[in-house]
C-alpha cells in the first residue's frame, strides 16, 4: 500500500517524491525516472517527446525553453543559446577554438567564468543550464503528479572538479537536490545491467558519441559491481562536429560565399538532417534558398563516410589510449555498448565493430536514452531500492601538491578508484614556522612546475616549532561526484583546519591529453629532474641543520673544525650551484662523515627530525 505524508502545520497531503535521473546533454536533455511495478526505467516525455533539446530562447518577456527554442535558431540566432554545456565551469582561455561553434556572445571575463550576453544581459552558464533542468522538473512534476527534489544528473567522464561543481551547482538554482553526478558511461552500463546476477565477470567498453562530446570507458563488472578500469574522451567531439564538416563541405562545394549568420543555422540543421537521413538512406538532397536563389543540397552515404572519416579516426584513437590505461588488448572486450545519437551513423558502428572484433556490439537500448535510464537507476539505488547494484568509478589523473624543490607528491594516484580518502604526513623546513602554504596539483609529471596548479591554501597558527617537530596531515578526499576536499591538521599542537578547496576552472580535453602524453615522452628526463631536486634539497637541509649546530653548540667546536665545516658546507653549496647530482651526492657524504660525530654527541629529538623530515615549503 502507498504512504502518505501529512504536512503536519499545514495539514496539506504531501506528494511523495520520485527517483528521479537526468541526462543534462550537450544537444538533448531527458529525464527519467523508475516504474514503481515493473522496477523498470523508462523516459518521461517531455512536451510530446523523449527528449527535450538543450536549447534557450530569450525574447523580450520571457525565457523559452526546449523544442520552442531551438525553432528561433534560424529567424533569430543571436537570442537562442545552444550546447550551454560546453560553458559550464570553464573560462573563455579553456573554450578556444570551441568558441567558433557558438553563434551567440561569449563574454571573455579574464581568467574568470565565462558568461553570455543577451542584449544588456548578462547570464552564467549555471543560471542559464538550471532554465533547461527547471523545465525538466517542471514537465516531469507534471506527468508524474508527484514533487521532484532530488536527483542523479549525468556529466562526461572527462568533466572536471569545477564542471561538476557548476552541474551541481545549476541544480540547485533549479530547486533540485542533487544526490549525485555521475559519469555517462558509467550510467549507460547501468542501464544495460550486463554482468548483473551472475558470477561470470564481464569486461565492457562504452562507446559514447552524442552531439557534443565523446567518451569511452572501459568496466569490469562482476557479481553487480561496476568497476571503471579506464575512462578517456573529448569535450569537443561529437555530431555537431559531422554536422560542421558536412557544412564546410558544402560551402566549398557549391561555393557558398558571405552567408548571413541566420543561413549559416539553415545550412548547419539541414546537414544534421543530411546525416540523420544517411543513417537509413544512400543519399540526400534538398532544396534551400540561399543568397537570393534555391539551390539544391546533395549528398550521399560514401561522400558522407569520407567527410566525416576523421571525426571517427579520433574516437578510435581515443579508444586505444583508454584500452592501453586499462591494460587490455581489443579482444579482452567481450561486449561494447553504443551510447549517444552519433552512434546511429552507419560508418560508426562498422568503425567500431571493427575496433572490437571479437565483441558483441550492443545497440538494444535506444543509444540517446541510455545515459537518462541509468541515472534513474543510480537514484533507485541511492534511495535504497536497489541493493543488488555497487558502484566504482576512477579519476582520471593524478591528485597531490607541492613538497620543497617544487616536487609533486601524489596523494590520490590517477586511475584511483572513488570515493576515496587519503592521508598523509608532512613537516615544516623552518624553524618556528608558523604558516603552511598548501599548493594543489593535477597531473602525471615529476616537477609541480609541468602539471596544473588547482588550488592553494594557507594552514595558520601551527605554533612555533623547530624545523621537522611539527606533523602536519593533509588529507585528500574525492567524494563520489569528483569533487575534492583538502584539509590539513598539525597533530601535535591539535591546530586543526578544514579547508574545502575550491577547484579552479576547466582544462580542456587537448590539455589532458598532452599532460598524459608528456608524462610518457618525458619519463626519463622528468625521474632526472626529480632526483636531482631531492638531492639539492637533501644537502640545502644538512647545510641549515649544520650552521644550526654550529651556532647552538660553539662549546664543542675548535676553531679548526668550525673551519673544516664551513669549507665543507661551501664546497656542498658550489655543487649545488652547479647542478651536479653525482658531485653534490659526494659532498653531503663528506659533510655528514665530518659532523657525525659531533652530531652523535649532542644529537637530540629536534635535530634528528631536522635531518630526516619531508617538508613542505
Ligand atoms: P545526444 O547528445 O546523444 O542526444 O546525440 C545527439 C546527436 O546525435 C546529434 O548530433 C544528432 O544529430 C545525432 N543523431 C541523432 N539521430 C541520428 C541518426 N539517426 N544518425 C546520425 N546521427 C544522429
Amino acid at each position: 500500500m502507498a504512504k502518505i505524508s501529512i504536512d503536519i502545520n499545514s495539514g496539506t497531503i504531501q506528494k511523495d517524491n520520485a527517483v528521479i535521473g537526468i541526462d543534462l546533454g550537450t544537444t538533448n536533455s531527458l529525464i527519467a525516472t523508475i516504474n514503481p511495478k515493473t522496477k523498470k526505467p523508462f523516459c518521461l516525455p517531455i512536451h510530446g517527446k523523449n527528449s527535450m533539446p538543450s536549447a534557450l530562447y530569450f525574447d523580450a518577456q520571457k525565457i523559452e525553453v526546449g523544442s520552442m527554442a531551438l525553432e528561433k535558431l534560424v529567424s533569430d540566432p543571436k537570442n537562442t543559446l545552444y550546447s550551454i554545456k560546453r560553458l559550464m565551469g570553464r573560462s573563455f582561455h579553456d573554450l578556444g577554438h570551441e568558441l567558433n561553434k557558438l553563434n551567440y556572445k561569449i563574454v571573455d571575463n579574464h581568467d574568470q567564468l565565462v558568461q553570455v550576453r543577451i542584449d544588456d544581459q548578462f547570464y552564467s552558464p549555471i543560471e542559464l543550464s538550471s532554465y533547461i533542468l527547471k523545465e525538466l522538473k517542471k514537465v516531469g512534476q507534471k506527468e508524474l503528479q508527484k514533487d521532484i527534489q532530488k536527483v542523479v544528473i549525468t556529466v562526461p567522464a572527462y568533466f572536471n572538479d569545477s564542471q561538476r561543481q557548476a552541474t551541481r551547482d545549476a541544480g540547485k538554482l533549479a530547486g533540485l537536490d542533487v544526490l549525485r553526478i555521475i559519469n555517462e558511461p558509467t550510467a549507460a552500463s547501468l542501464a544495460y545491467g550486463i554482468g548483473i546476477n551472475t558470477d561470470q565477470p564481464k569486461t565492457v567498453a562504452i562507446y559514447d558519441l552524442g552531439g557534443g562530446t565523446f567518451d569511452i570507458s572501459i568496466l569490469k563488472i562482476q557479481q553487480g559491481i561496476f568497476e571503471v578500469l579506464s575512462t578517456n574522451g573529448d569535450t569537443a567531439l561529437g555530431g555537431d562536429d559531422i554536422d560542421q564538416a558536412i557544412k564546410n563541405y558544402w560551402i566549398s562545394f557549391y561555393d557558398l560565399k558571405l552567408l548571413s549568420r541566420s543561413k549559416n543555422q539553415l545550412l548547419r540543421l539541414t546537414a544534421e538532417e543530411a546525416k540523420i537521413q544517411l543513417s537509413k538512406d544512400k543519399s540526400f538532397h534538398k532544396k534551400i534558398a540561399i543568397q537570393n536563389q534555391h539551390i539544391t543540397l546533395e549528398l550521399d552515404r560514401d561522400r558522407m563516410n569520407t567527410i566525416l572519416s576523421p571525426i571517427i579516426e579520433k574516437s578510435i584513437a581515443i579508444c586505444k589510449n583508454a584500452l592501453s590505461d586499462a591494460n587490455l588488448s581489443t579482444d579482452e572486450i567481450e561486449e561494447v555498448i553504443l551510447v549517444g545519437g552519433s552512434t546511429r551513423t552507419l560508418a560508426v558502428k562498422q568503425a567500431v565493430q571493427k575496433l572490437f572484433s571479437s565483441a558483441n556490439v550492443n545497440d538494444d537500448i535506444n543509444p540517446d536514452e541510455v545515459v537518462a535510464l541509468g541515472a534513474a537507476i543510480e537514484a533507485d539505488i541511492l534511495a535504497g531500492n536497489r541493493t543488488d547494484m555497487l558502484l566504482l568509478d576512477v579519476t582520471p589523473l593524478s591528485l597531490g601538491i607541492e613538497t620543497i624543490g617544487g616536487l609533486m607528491d601524489v596523494l590520490i594516484p590517477r586511475n584511483s578508484k572513488i570515493p576515496i580518502q587519503l592521508k598523509k604526513e608532512y613537516t615544516t623546513s623552518i624553524d618556528g614556522q608558523v604558516n603552511l602554504a598548501v599548493n594543489v596539483y593535477q597531473g602525471e609529471r615529476e616537477m609541480i612546475k609541468d602539471n596544473r596548479k588547482i588550488g592553494e591554501f594557507i594552514l595558520k597558527g601551527i605554533p612555533a616549532m623547530p624545523a621537522g617537530i611539527p606533523k602536519i596531515e593533509m588529507s585528500f578526499m574525492l567524494n563520489a561526484d569528483g569533487i575534492l576536499q583538502v584539509s590539513a591538521k598539525e597533530l601535535r599542537s591539535g591546530v586543526k583546519q578544514e579547508i574545502t578547496l575550491k577547484p579552479q576552472y576547466g582544462i580542456s580535453d587537448e590539455q589532458i591529453k598532452t599532460m598524459l602524453q608528456d608524462s610518457i615522452k618525458f619519463a626519463q628526463s622528468d625521474m632526472d629532474e626529480r632526483s636531482l631536486a631531492e638531492t639539492i634539497t637533501e644537502a640545502n637541509q644538512l647545510i641549515y641543520a649544520t650552521h644550526k649546530f654550529m651556532r647552538d653548540n660553539p662549546q664543542l667546536l675548535l676553531e679548526k673544525h668550525i673551519q673544516t665545516m664551513s669549507g665543507l658546507i661551501r664546497k656542498l653549496e658550489d655543487s649545488i650551484h652547479k647542478k651536479d647530482r653525482l658531485t653534490i651526492n659526494n659532498r653531503i657524504e663528506e659533510l655528514n662523515e665530518f659532523t657525525k660525530p659531533f652530531a652523535e654527541q649532542v644529537m637530540d629529538h629536534q635535530i634528528s627530525k631536522a635531518l630526516r623530515g619531508k617538508n613542505i615549503t
